[in-house]
């Protein structure tokens, strides 16, 4: 049942924005008190990443996901893992379009995505081990 005006629906996504002469100085280790400055949100405060390990948008994913489909057809053929099903690449797909990393990129990192990628592939496909999707993501 759907509840309107509950509290966890519908919740209002931030358009973030920057603004460019007001960043926030990052503390990048401890040891060292380098100051990166780095954009931030001035709405709801997230700090924008512009380092190296940037997002990407989902749509990178699902051509990752189709590289991995390829792959396991292949070993399919050759007796191995089974291959992926429709139904299986429908609900990763519908999955990763559900979570947050891969629909706002402001704050999010690579790796955090790559993670989640991971995750949601292993939930459905447990068999297939997390170098072999690290491979395809490379
Ligand atoms: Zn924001």
């Amino acid at each position: 049942m759907r509840e309107k005006g509950g509290e966890d629906m519908e919740k209002p996504i931030c358009r973030h924005r920057s603004i460019d002469d007001d960043w926030l100085p990052l503390l990048r280790r401890k040891s060292e008190m380098t100051l990166a400055p780095h954009p931030y949100c001035n709405k709801c405060g997230l700090v924008r990443n512009i380092g190296p390990d940037r997002p990407r948008k989902i749509g990178f994913y699902v051509d990752k996901l189709s590289e991995l489909e390829r792959y396991l057809k292949n070993e399919d053929s050759k007796g191995g893992k089974s291959k992926l099903t429709e139904a299986q690449k429908r609900l990763i797909v519908k999955d990763m379009a559900e979570q947050e990393v891969f629909n706002d990129l402001y704050g999010v990192l690579a790796s955090t995505q790559k993670d989640k990628f991971i995750e949601i592939i292993r939930k459905y496909r447990p068999d297939i081990a997390k170098r072999e999707i690290k491979y395809h993501l490379e």
